[in-house]
């Protein structure tokens, strides 16, 4: 049962201990309560909907922050970090599709901008730039951005972010075929499992969304 600020949100052990190794580690220790310091009770909120229905509630915009820049991609950062501490690989996936398939329905106009430097530094900060959801920024840059989703904003552009970038840029150009959108990318790439293994995260019993 996760808590935070002294509210508990409660989730039944089976369920949580299926999905999270961190869970499922204490689960025979009889822990019932756990703080998130630092986690906002809207994304652990997020992750016991997605444990109960398959959804994910990123476009609600509540754990962004309005007007700065795109606050889905906020939130889905902010829900992807807390995959990582709670060791919930499926999610993990689910999150980075949901990503994924935000990114290919970008629109040209300004409103549907890449991740921006909020979305960045959440990211890269929480990371190694190999993590899956680094590497699928980075992608997304290098295929499709310009440098007008990064400017014109108040914060700075995380510095490994721009390494990264760089080298990647001068990779893609080194290799043409790796070229092209992002409907090219295969988004197991981008998941938790190795490459080529089997897939866990579409083949779910229930449906996944995002809202
Ligand atoms: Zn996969």
């Amino acid at each position: 049962m996760p808590a935070i600020g002294g509210k508990y949100l409660g989730v039944h052990s089976e369920l949580i201990c299926a999905n999270s190794a961190y869970f499922s580690r204490d689960a025979n220790q009889g822990r019932t309560h756990y703080g998130f310091p630092g986690v906002e009770e809207t994304v652990l909120n997020c992750y016991i909907n997605w444990l109960y229905t398959g959804t994910i509630c990123s476009k609600e915009g509540l754990l962004g922050l309005p007007g700065v820049e795109d606050p889905e991609y906020v939130a889905l950062a902010k829900l992807y970090n807390l995959s990582k501490q709670i060791e919930d690989s499926n999610f993990a996936g689910a999150v980075t599709n949901a990503f994924l398939t935000k990114l290919r329905e970008r629109k040209s106009s300004s409103s549907k901008a890449l991740p921006g430097v909020s979305c960045i530094a959440l990211v890269f900060s929480s990371g190694a730039p190999t993590d899956k959801l680094a590497q699928l920024i980075l992608e997304a840059y290098a295929r499709d951005g310009n440098l007008s989703d990064l400017r014109d904003k108040k914060a700075p552009i995380h510095p490994v972010f721009m390494h990264e970038l760089a080298c990647l840029l001068l990779e893609t150009r080194a290799k043409p075929n790796n070229t092209g959108g992002l409907q090219r990318l295969d988004q197991c790439d981008f998941h938790q499992h190795p490459r080529g293994a089997a897939c866990d995260v579409e083949n779910r019993p229930r449906k996944r969304k995002r809202v």
